[in-house]
């Protein structure tokens, strides 16, 4: 099996970049400081969250009772695991920096207090039902708690070197390990949401404990073998009708090497994936590695919103069947697309193969970035297409629609989902291919990369209009005596239209290779690489099988997909077609909605002449601009019709 590259750390990445630099410093100003105080219930007609007072009880330095969901502690966990990455790459000695350090140690010393003498530690079962600990994995997130807690702690110790909440997950850790895996004297039960999977990979990378990895896999093997331990446990609990609980939801009704397509929750799936993969990575699992690839076909190819959004089923937040995608009713959770963008990263290191990324570009620019609004503190949790807020707000079966995004939600899993996500984004663009000795970009972001190839330091500075201009320009600054390969990802929108200089000359000795152009040679310090991706508006057809999307048709330009609004085009959105063969043009608009390249297109728009509901009437085309915006952008101008998807004239 070939070797899997290695991304590049947090701290091996600087990034400096027009687009993703405001929003990480937003991030840091004004996320972060905002979602503790959502935390700790401060903010005014949002809903509470309860987080930080269950910690205060729990480690016994406030009275009161437990408020919130059973897996209230996640969403404090994963706002830990954004301040980590967020001091990653802060490095200057402020007062903002020490000021969030020290509140995040006390966070810590609550969680060493909450903590049980035998390394167990939930708010809910502390507080509530002390007496039930690990007896319903299957509905009560425990061991998902458990898993986002590791990964705070994974970022916070790489961040600042501290051991404390290392010494804290790994006392967790290593009680998981004692009640769960093999042999009669453990339980053979396995996370009801996944995530401790991926999280255990992590604390295995960070500690080098191997009995974490052993962990990991043993919870992927014995998922869904039968006896079914979900059924068992249910059974033991005195449920009536556990037996007849359709698994699926929970990818539990078969091993997952027997799962071939991608049912049940979408989130759950994605972190199950991701866990599977690093595993699999690991062990050099060559038939989990094609199985993986089975399931990714099946999701990317049947499966998958144009958005990069995943799940199109609000009933079970899941997976329905092949190329049933509707638009207006989609769920298409935030979480799921980050899962979703998750999952690609890790089928990249060991595919080297660009079309993970582009999936993975697809997911980060689309529908994550929808999840939060332009001033960072509004967000989404479900994803729709195509809104029109008349009816979404009075359907019954669109109640998982809101029209406009949220201060803070019940069930907040998202929010900090997508904090976590963006102030980590430095490990999403390069990898180290050590067999090849090359130096791998997957997402043009600006800034610098600190790699180290053959043992040798090797940095270049990336510069990019990117996501609004397809140039590119790279600088070596540090190279090594030897020839190594840059290897840059050709993007699936430029359709191979692209051209490539090397220190001002063309460069005519194209080497591609699964999606990636590689340019291999003794590079010298000062060298200046410089790719021309072909930007186009690109006017983009779903499968004809997709029900939802015939007869349609979407904009793309670049990494984006857009959507027209109420806001721009006038109500009654569906009314509007696009002609095919008018003029598209786009046009950076730096004072709409923090800068967006806009699209405008000729169509028309469609009326009646009577207004009988029903007539022969052929109607009426009238002339018309459409105006779309980056779909990301929407819902920024207060609430109002958006579509993706638009008649094809
Ligand atoms: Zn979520």
């Amino acid at each position: 099996m070939p070797q899997s590259m290695k991304p590049l750390s947090i701290q091996q990445v600087q990034i400096q970049d027009e687009f993703w630099s405001s929003r990480q410093k937003q991030v840091q100003d004004v996320v972060v400081p905002y979602q503790w105080a959502a935390l700790n219930d401060e903010i005014p007609d949002a809903e509470p969250s309860y987080s930080m007072s269950n910690l205060k009880i729990a480690a016994k330095v406030a009275d009161g009772q437990y408020h919130g969901m059973i897996f209230q502690d996640s969403d404090l966990y994963k706002w830990l695991e954004t301040v980590g990455y967020v001091l990653s790459q802060h490095h200057d000695d402020s007062h903002s920096r020490a000021q969030l350090e020290s509140l995040a140690d006390s966070v810590i010393d609550l969680l060493e207090k909450a903590q049980w003498p035998d390394g167990y530690l939930n708010t809910y079962f502390t507080l509530v039902r002390p007496e039930d600990r690990w007896k319903n994995l299957r509905d009560e997130h425990e061991l998902y708690c458990a898993g986002h807690l590791i990964e705070a702690a994974v970022a916070y110790y790489e961040a600042t070197g501290k051991r404390k909440i290392l010494d804290i997950v790994c006392r967790l850790a290593d009680h998981i390990g004692a009640v769960f895996g093999p042999g009669p004297d453990r339980k053979h039960g396995y996370p009801g949401h996944p995530e401790l999977e991926l999280a255990l990979f992590k604390l295995y990378r960070t500690t080098a404990n191997k009995d974490y990895l052993h962990l990991a896999k043993y919870f992927i093997d014995e998922r869904g073998r039968q006896p079914n331990y979900y059924v068992q446990e249910a059974v033991s609990r005195g449920e009536i009708g556990a037996s007849d609980r359709n698994l699926e939801y929970w990818q539990a009704h078969a091993p997952l090497l027997e799962q071939h397509k991608a049912v049940g929750h979408a989130v759950r799936a994605m972190y199950l994936y991701s866990g599977a993969t690093d595993v699999a990575t690991e062990y050099e699992d060559e038939e989990m590695l094609a199985h993986l690839r089975e399931l990714w076909d099946n999701v990317t190819k049947r499966r998958l919103y144009v958005t990069g959004g995943i799940g199109s089923s609000a009933h079970d937040e899941a997976f329905t069947v092949d190329y049933d995608l509707p638009n207006d009713r989609a769920y298409t959770e935030s979480c799921a697309a980050i899962g979703l963008m998750l999952w690609a990263h890790r089928m990249l290191q060991v595919t080297k193969d660009a079309r993970y990324a582009d999936v993975m570009e697809r997911a980060l620019y689309n529908g994550i970035l929808s999840g939060i609004s332009l001033d960072g503190t509004k967000y989404f949790y479900v994803n729709p297409l195509e809104v029109k807020p008349a009816i979404a707000n009075h359907r019954h079966d669109m109640r998982h629609i809101t029209t406009v995004r949220q201060p803070w939600f019940g069930c907040a899993c998202c929010p900090p989902n997508i904090a976590r996500l963006m102030s980590s984004l430095g490990q999403y663009l390069y990898s180290v291919d050590e067999s090849e000795q090359a130096l791998y970009v997957h997402l043009f972001v600006a800034g610098q990369a600190f790699a180290t190839v053959d043992q040798n330091d090797v940095e270049i500075t990336l510069e990019t209009a990117q996501p609004w201009d397809g140039d590119v320009a790279i600088t070596v600054n540090q190279t090594k005596d030897s020839p190594w390969t840059l290897a840059l990802r050709i993007p699936a929108w430029c359709r191979g239209n692209f051209s490539v200089l090397i220190n001002g000359k063309y460069w005519d000795y194209m080497e591609e290779e699964r999606g990636y152009l590689k340019i291999t040679r003794q590079w010298q310090a000062g060298d200046q690489l410089q790719v021309s991706f072909a930007m186009d508006v690109q006017i983009v057809r779903a499968n004809p099988l997709l029900r939802a999307d015939i007869g349609k048709v979407c904009l793309q330009r670049g990494p984006f997909v857009y959507c027209l609004e109420e806001a721009d085009n006038g109500a009654n959105l569906h009314t509007i077609c696009l002609s095919n063969s008018g003029s598209i043009v786009s046009a950076f608009e730096s004072g709409l909605l923090g800068g967006v390249a806009v699209i405008t297109a000729s169509g028309c728009r469609l009326n009646t002449v009577s207004d009988d509901l029903y007539s022969t009437d052929l109607g009426q085309k009238m002339d018309v601009t459409l105006r779309a915006i980056p779909y990301y952008a929407w819902a920024n101008r207060g609430e109002g019709e958006m579509t993706v998807w638009v008649n094809e004239a």
